[in-house]
Order: C-alpha cells, then sequence, then structure tokens
C-alpha cells in the first residue's frame, strides 16, 4: 500500500477534529442545526490552517443523510462518497489552474442540471483570488441569484485580491493562526499514533516551524519520522531541519547584549559552518530579540506562543537589560539585515553587524540616569555634616581652612559667582592651603566652589544669611520644573523667557527666589517693577508659591577686590573643578572636551 502522508491520513473527518478555529466552526454547526447555510462562503487565511478542510466538512455535512445531531455522520453514502473523493455531485476546482472564463462557463454549464445522486451540488474553488477578472464577472451573477441546488465554498489565503462585488456575496469566515499550545498537543498525539515519541524541546521547535499551519507542521513532522528514530531528540529536528540550535541562537543573543565580541563571533561561525540559510538565521535572531523586547513589556507574554520554559529563559535574560537597550539592538539588527540583502558578502556584513550591535552599548532611560544624578546630589548633600565641614561626594576632605564656611542645606547648585565676596573666599582660601591646581588636587577646591553659601548681593550680608535653611521638598520641584516654567513664559512673554534662560543659575531660599545673573544686563528689563510683578503672577500660576523674586548680580565692589576670579583662566578653572560637571562627565563616562567663559559662550 502506497504512503499515505500525515497531512491527509489525519484530515479531521468531523468538525470537532479540526484543530483550532473554534469560533468559525461553532458558527457552521449553527449555521448547520439551523439550515441557515449560506449559498456562497469564503474561507480566507494562511496556508494549513484549515479552509479547504472546513470547505469539504461543510460539503458532507450539507449533504449528510445520516441520522445524526452534529453532520457529518461520515457514514451515510454521500459521507461515504465525499471521503472517498468519488462523489459526483462535489466539483474541487483549482482556482489556479482553471482561471478562465471558459472554466466558469463550463461549470455554470453543469450547474444547470440537478444533483445526480445527493441533495445538493457543491462547488469548492481552492486558491480563487487566481480567478481572471471575467472568470469572476462570470461568476457574479450565479452568486447573487444561486439555484436553491447549488452551494459555493470559496477558500483563499489572498483575500485582498478578490474582487468587493464577490465578497459582498460571501459569507466571510477568516481563520486565524493555529495556537502552539493547540499543535503542540495536535502534534504529540499524532506522533504517539505515529508510534514516535518526541522530546518536548524538540515538539517546540516543530510548533514553532509550523508558525501556526497544520499542515506545515504536518509536512515536517512527516520528514522527521522518515529519519527514522522512534525517539526523537532535539538534535535531529534541528539536523533534519537544518534549523540553528536555540542554544547557539540564545548564545549569540547574550552575546550581543553582554557586548562578547569572541561569544558572537564564534556563533555566527558554528552557524555558517553549519550551513544554514542566512536570511532564515537572522530572521530566527530577530524573532529571539522580539521574544525578548515582549517578555521585558508586562502583559505582552500572551503574544510570545511559546512553551513556558522558553518564555520563562527569555525572562531571566530580558530583564537583565533595559527595553531601551533590547529595541536598540533589534533596530540595529534589523538595519544590518537590510544589507544583507544587497551584499556580496554576507557573513562580512553580519560580522560588522554585531560588533556595531556589541559596541553600540546599552542605553540608560534618561529617567534613570536623571534618577542615578538625583541620588548622587542627594549624597552629596547627606555627606556634609549639618553644621560643619563640608564634602563633597567624592569623599575628598577639604583644606581645613574651608571648613568654617556655612553650609547652606537647602542650596540648590548654582554656578560659583566670583563676584560675591563670600564665594571667592573660599576658593582662595583652598589655594593656599591646597598644593597648586593639578589635576587630582582640583578636589578641594570642588570641595570649596560645593559649599559657596548664598547670600544677598550686598557684601555687609553676613554670610550666615542662607543658613540652616530647611531642605524643602518643593525645592525639587523649582529645579525640575525650571525649564518648565520658562515654555510656559514664552507662552505670555517671549522676551522674558530668553531673559530667565540667561540667568545663570536659579535656587530657592527660605522665602525667596534668587535668579543669579553674571551679567546685569540680561536681567536689565526683567528688574523693572512692572515686570517683576508679572514675573511673581507667573511664577504663582506655574508653582502655585508666593516667593519673592531676588536678582543677584555682581557686585562691581566685590569683582574689584577679587580681580583674578574675573580672568578667563580662573573662570574655566573653576568650571572645569564644577561638581556638577564631574558628576556629569561620571554620571555619562564622558570627559570635558572645551570649556568656553564669556559673552560668546551663550
Ligand atoms: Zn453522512
Amino acid at each position: 500500500m502506497s504512503y499515505l502522508v500525515l497531512a491527509r491520513k489525519s484530515r479531521p473527518q468531523t468538525f470537532a477534529e479540526v484543530v483550532g478555529q473554534r469560533p468559525v466552526v461553532k458558527t457552521l454547526q449553527n449555521s448547520l442545526a439551523r439550515k441557515r447555510v449560506a449559498h456562497a462562503i469564503l474561507f480566507s487565511g494562511v496556508r494549513g490552517v484549515g479552509k479547504t478542510t472546513l470547505a469539504r466538512l461543510m460539503a458532507k455535512a450539507i449533504n449528510c443523510t445520516g441520522e445524526t445531531e452534529t453532520p457529518p455522520c461520515n457514514a451515510c453514502p454521500s459521507c461515504r462518497e465525499i471521503t472517498l473523493g468519488n462523489a459526483l455531485d462535489l466539483y474541487e476546482i483549482d482556482g489556479a489552474s482553471n482561471r478562465g472564463i471558459q472554466e466558469i462557463r463550463d461549470l455554470k454549464d453543469k450547474l444547470r442540471f440537478l444533483p445526480t445522486s445527493s441533495r445538493y451540488k457543491i462547488i469548492i474553488i481552492d486558491e480563487v483570488h487566481m480567478l481572471t477578472t471575467e472568470a469572476f464577472n462570470a461568476l457574479l451573477k450565479t452568486l447573487e441569484e444561486p439555484p436553491a441546488h447549488v452551494y459555493f465554498m470559496f477558500a483563499t489565503t489572498e483575500l485582498h485580491k478578490i474582487p468587493i462585488t464577490i465578497l459582498s456575496r460571501c459569507q466571510q469566515y477568516e481563520l486565524k493562526r493555529v495556537p502552539a499550545a493547540e499543535l503542540s498537543s495536535h502534534f504529540q498525539r499524532l506522533a504517539l499514533l505515529e508510534g514516535f515519541e518526541i522530546e518536548s524541546a524538540a515538539l517546540a521547535l516543530i510548533v514553532r516551524e509550523a508558525e501556526g499551519s497544520v499542515r506545515d507542521g504536518l509536512s515536517l513532522l512527516d520528514q522527521i519520522f522518515s529519519f527514522g528514530e522512534k525517539q526523537i531528540r532535539t538534535e535531529d529536528v534541528v539536523e533534519v531541519l537544518g534549523l540553528v540550535d536555540r542554544e547557539v541562537l540564545m548564545c549569540l543573543t547574550a552575546g550581543l547584549l553582554d557586548g562578547d565580541r569572541a561569544a558572537a563571533l564564534l556563533a555566527l561561525d558554528e552557524i555558517f559552518a553549519f550551513g544554514m540559510d542566512i536570511r532564515r538565521f537572522t530572521a530566527d535572531l530577530m524573532g529571539c530579540f522580539r521574544n525578548l523586547i515582549l517578555t521585558r513589556i508586562e502583559g505582552c507574554n500572551s503574544l510570545l506562543d511559546l512553551p513556558e520554559q522558553e518564555i520563562a529563559l527569555f525572562k531571566e535574560i530580558a530583564f537583565r537589560y533595559s527595553l531601551e537597550t533590547l529595541h536598540m539592538k533589534l533596530n540595529l539588527l534589523m538595519e544590518a539585515v537590510e544589507e544583507i540583502r544587497y551584499s556580496a558578502q554576507p557573513r562580512l556584513a553580519l560580522e560588522t553587524a554585531f560588533l556595531k550591535i556589541i559596541e553600540s552599548g546599552n542605553v540608560i532611560p534618561v529617567a534613570a540616569l536623571l534618577g542615578h544624578l538625583e541620588e548622587m546630589l542627594q549624597k552629596c548633600r547627606n555627606d556634609t555634616p549639618p553644621t560643619a565641614s563640608p564634602s563633597p561626594s567624592q569623599g575628598a576632605q577639604p583644606p581645613a581652612s574651608i571648613k568654617e564656611q556655612p553650609q547652606p542645606q537647602g542650596q540648590l547648585y548654582s554656578r560659583p559667582d566670583v563676584s560675591e565676596n563670600a564665594v571667592v573666599q573660599a576658593p582662595q582660601a583652598g589655594k593656599e592651603s591646597a598644593p597648586p591646581p593639578t589635576s587630582t588636587t582640583a578636589v578641594p577646591e570642588k570641595a570649596a566652589t560645593l559649599t559657596l553659601p548664598e547670600s544677598s548681593p550686598a557684601p555687609s550680608a553676613p554670610p550666615t544669611a542662607a543658613k540652616n535653611i530647611e531642605l524643602h521638598p518643593h525645592e525639587r520641584d523649582i529645579r525640575r520644573d525650571w525649564p518648565d516654567f520658562v515654555k510656559y513664559v514664552q507662552g505670555q512673554k517671549i522676551w522674558m523667557a530668553q531673559d530667565l534662560q540667561r540667568a545663570d543659575s536659579v535656587k530657592q531660599t527660605d522665602q525667596e527666589l534668587h535668579l543669579r545673573y553674571s551679567d546685569p544686563v540680561n536681567c536689565a528689563l526683567l528688574r523693572q517693577k512692572e515686570n517683576r510683578q508679572f514675573l511673581n503672577e507667573y511664577f504663582l500660576d506655574f508653582f502655585q508659591k508666593n516667593l519673592k523674586i531676588r536678582f543677584i548680580i555682581p557686585d562691581q565692589q566685590d569683582a574689584a577686590e577679587t580681580p583674578e576670579a574675573d580672568t578667563p583662566q580662573s573662570k574655566r578653572q573653576q568650571l572645569a573643578s564644577d561638581p556638577l560637571v564631574i558628576m556629569a562627565a561620571e554620571v555619562f563616562n564622558g570627559q570635558v572636551g572645551d570649556i568656553r567663559v564669556g559673552q560668546q559662550s551663550r
């Protein structure tokens, strides 16, 4: 006896045997039970999901004469004829090879006569989208007013190619890809019936390859059964189907993410040695990244359609990286795949792309980075004892002479202003006791600038003016939301926003908001009484706080006392040792390239 392929052997003979497609099956069965079957039905969906199977089952059920509640009975003469394939009143037409108008005319001629042995004539046209426009037009009239003894069943993989005039005359059923779990249990059952035992990982591979198509999966199973072994192991499936081993793929994915160049390139070598189709392989690799991204997004696990243990494996890797990192790597990979398509040297192109992906590093979300910065600033504040010596986060001890400097607790960091009395003295004191500034000895200076007390612009004001200001939770809002506030002001008065942007620093003290300007010209307009009122109003509107706004501008007298502080060189030096700059360089893992001071810097 000739060998019958699994797909034909296991073709469902009842609606209950259909794999997947439950909603469609239920609707069809209900229409049969209520005798309300449409005269033209169109099944659409990807290959191997059961379109023709359902059409044949409907043909059987419509003509079934058996005594059963759920036709087809598979026992009556009509059912048996259809099963054996010699039913006279069932026409199965392949739309691809009978696509012309003449074939449709011939068919229409046949439909004029009543069925020979069954109750109805049933026409199944597979791949109906292949019909020519004329052929479709010839069908139109018949579809609109079909003879009472005729039923049409159409099947198509390309619904969009069917003229709308035909679609509107048919009852449409869209068949979905079969979920992995259903395919898996179906294949398992068939394997057992055939006397094979499949490892669960091997089964998962077959299901993955089937991509929701029952027939594809069955063809693969056929191929593996022909391999001969009764115990089917994962290695066998990998070998027979020419797949990339999951392990190699995972190894490569991890290598790309961890920045392990050797692991990635060696895995690629293994894949090439295996003779794997490059397009196939890159698709698998992208699939891996997609799975990682989906596992990383909460609530998306249902989209994965993978066995539990594989999801767990993906989760383990995915949660080591930010979603942004995974996304960026996938994007780079997709770009590479696009390039490889036209490359004469796909291997070289792929290796280069892998190195590029690795070199791209990991993405830290801006929010996390800001959080990190915030943490460091907080630490900076906490490290400083409330009454005595200031010490920056770097842990360097400032010279003793600075220890006496008052430490404003609530100070938002601001750039050192050389024109202020207290400010200038601190670094000077540091310089006196410290060795000449080099890259390593810049620390004391840094310590000094960080502890600059904020006082009123008047030199006569005691340096303790800003002392003991509590850190209010809302202070952070002013700093964080300042750019938003400037934007808000921009909506009211553009010039005012521009002038606000020119401020060197902004900070809130107890009851006041200090806007520091190194160049008084920049705030001259703002300081006018009526503009000040506007600014006060905007501030109140935006921050819901009524603070007195004070402009802090350099005092000429002070500047004269500390002439060297005004030189661009010293300014640059101070900026270079600015804790915020150092911290930013540390957080972004960068270095200061150029420091510009003076008017041009703006
Ligand atoms: Zn029957």
